[in-house]
């Protein structure tokens, strides 16, 4: 990557993005527009088409005619194959601009944006290709006289609701298997984390993929989303946000169509540091990048450092020094290590929980403010709060901003036992030298996803989905691809 580059780029005016409907660009049936707010400086960035439920039903039902003629549900699978590898591709070639754009509307540091948007959005798409005719059904072992099939069938349609934070990367974990499948997809992106996104979907088309098999509906959750979870035509809806927006979802699906509704949702996850840790300057150093990169805006992020109170102050004063080293500011320069609070909304939520987290006892061990209001972007200095008790609001209620809450430890027993105290379950990590407690604690800890001596970077190969609260399904790997299929039994007299 190259600075220059970027200048330029940030330099270009953003052209508004209308629906993509039936391959075509589509204003709302109301000529609606909605505002996008950059939080690299509070201003506007552009507009998007603020979708009406019209406009929804009309996605739903493109995406449904699509089906049902086969235009891409009938495709030989090296057909769709190519298609998806060649959007791949496109996704590749296109990566600087789409990393830009999404960086100028959602605010991650462009580093870990380039990495993990086109980037991972690209290998997911191939991975998924890739995998498509290697996927087979079942044989059932049934008497002579008898044959038993399972086939793998596409679901119809399937929408997808995205967040702001990595709308790429997540968009790509629902899109690949989907679109994999045989399926037709309905996007509704982010209002605050659309454009590259849409200009993603845009790619596809360019691709090959015929018009109608990928859709998609900017606007409001509580519009657009909602059609989308009402409608009687969507078959599965694959979903990545928060707790709050799951739960509707789920009610929506009973009120309509039962649809299958896959949840993706926040954490509270425990980084759990024991004294025999094999390295403990490293854990520092990854517990303050695990916590602050993106500022905190990550679904996995360790946002609960629990250590073991014999190391507690001298580890907590290591995090804090490389939480302190950390670049924060303009996500456009290379060398930023923490970008924007996605909105001013979300920053402003970020310091009421610290202001709570005081109040109810912990200590400020640096941070704890906005910085950079002169620019009129949103910008958080990394926090650390410490003496946060099991119960406190710091270490129940998720923050998704740069606020790390730490509690001491003295025993394995506790260490579980304080991991496991909140209603969440979705990642972990621990870190000791001890591979027989290194396995107890994989076991132990009731998340989806455990690190030993690491924290992140999982890559495609291996699922993400949470326990609890955190939802239910998995993105990635070949497990993923459950979710987009109906196993149909063929029960056949010989
Ligand atoms: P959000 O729930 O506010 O919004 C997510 C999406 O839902 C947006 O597209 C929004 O428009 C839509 N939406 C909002 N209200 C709706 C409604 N009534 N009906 C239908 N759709 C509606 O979440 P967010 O603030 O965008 O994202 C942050 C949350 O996402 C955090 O809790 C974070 O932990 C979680 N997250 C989870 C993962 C994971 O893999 N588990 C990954 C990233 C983010």
């Amino acid at each position: 990557m190259d600075q220059t580059k970027i200048d330029v780029l940030r330099a270009l005016p953003v052209p508004g993005f209308d629906h993509l409907i039936e391959g075509q660009p589509v204003p709302a049936s109301d000529g609606g527009r909605m505002e996008i707010i950059s939080p690299i400086d509070g201003r506007v960035l552009t507009t998007t088409a603020k979708g009406t439920v019209a406009d929804m039903n009309a996605a739903i039902a493109s995406a449904r005619g699509a089906f049902e003629d086969g235009r891409w549900s009938g495709q030989p699978p090296a057909a769709r194959k190519k298609v998806l590898l060649k959007w791949a591709d496109l996704i590749e070639s296109h990566a600087l601009e789409l990393a830009v754009l999404g960086v100028r509307d959602n605010g991650t540091e462009i580093g870990m944006a380039f990495k993990a948007e086109p980037g991972s959005a690209a290998g997911t798409i191939r991975y998924y290709a890739e995998a498509l005719d290697k996927i087979y059904g079942e044989i059932a072992p049934t008497p002579g006289n008898i044959l038993g099939m399972i086939h793998k069938e596409p679901v119809g349609v399937v929408g997808a609701i995205i967040p702001w934070n990595f709308p790429l990367m997540i968009g790509a974990w629902k899109l690949g298997p989907a679109l994999a499948m045989g399926n037709s997809v309905v996007l509704k992106p982010s209002e605050t984390g659309s454009l590259a996104l849409m200009r993603m979907a845009e790619l596809a088309l360019e691709a090959g993929l015929p018009p109608g098999v990928l859709n998609a509906v900017t606007g409001e959750g509580r519009v657009v989303g909602e059609a989308m979870g009402l409608s009687m035509d969507v078959d599965v809806l694959a979903f990545t946000g928060s707790g709050a927006t799951g739960r509707r979802l789920m009610e929506y699906a009973a009120r309509s169509n039962m649809k299958r509704v896959y949840l993706e949702l926040g954490g509270k996850s425990p980084n759990i540091v024991f004294a025999d840790a094999p390295d403990l300057g490293e854990a520092a150093k990854v517990a303050a990048s695990g916590i602050f990169r993106n500022a905190g805006q990550v679904c996995v992020a360790g946002s609960r450092l629990l250590v073991e109170a014999s190391i507690h102050d001298d580890f907590v004063a290591a995090v804090a020094q490389a939480a302190e080293a950390m670049r924060v500011g303009d996500p456009l320069q290379l060398e930023t290590q923490i970008g924007a609070v996605n909105s001013e909304a979300q920053l402003n939520a970020n310091l009421g929980f610290v202001e709570t987290a005081i109040s109810e006892g912990g200590g400020l061990v640096t941070g704890g403010g906005r910085i950079f209001e002169d620019t009129g972007g949103y910008y958080m200095e990394p926090t650390i709060v410490t003496g946060v008790t099991r119960d406190a609001t710091l270490a129940q209620k998720e923050v998704f901003g740069p606020v790390l809450a730490v509690t001491p430890f003295e025993s394995e027993e506790e260490a579980i036992s304080l991991a496991n105290a909140t209603v969440y379950g979705l990642a972990g990590a621990a870190w000791t030298a001890n591979l027989s407690r290194a396995h107890r604690m994989v076991r132990a800890v009731r998340t989806g996803v455990m690190h030993i001596n690491t924290y992140g970077g999982a890559d495609g190969t291996v699922p993400l989905g949470g326990v609890g609260q955190s939802g239910n399904g998995s993105d990635k790997s070949l497990h993923a691809i459950d979710k987009y299929v109906n196993l149909k039994t063929a029960w056949i007299k010989l």
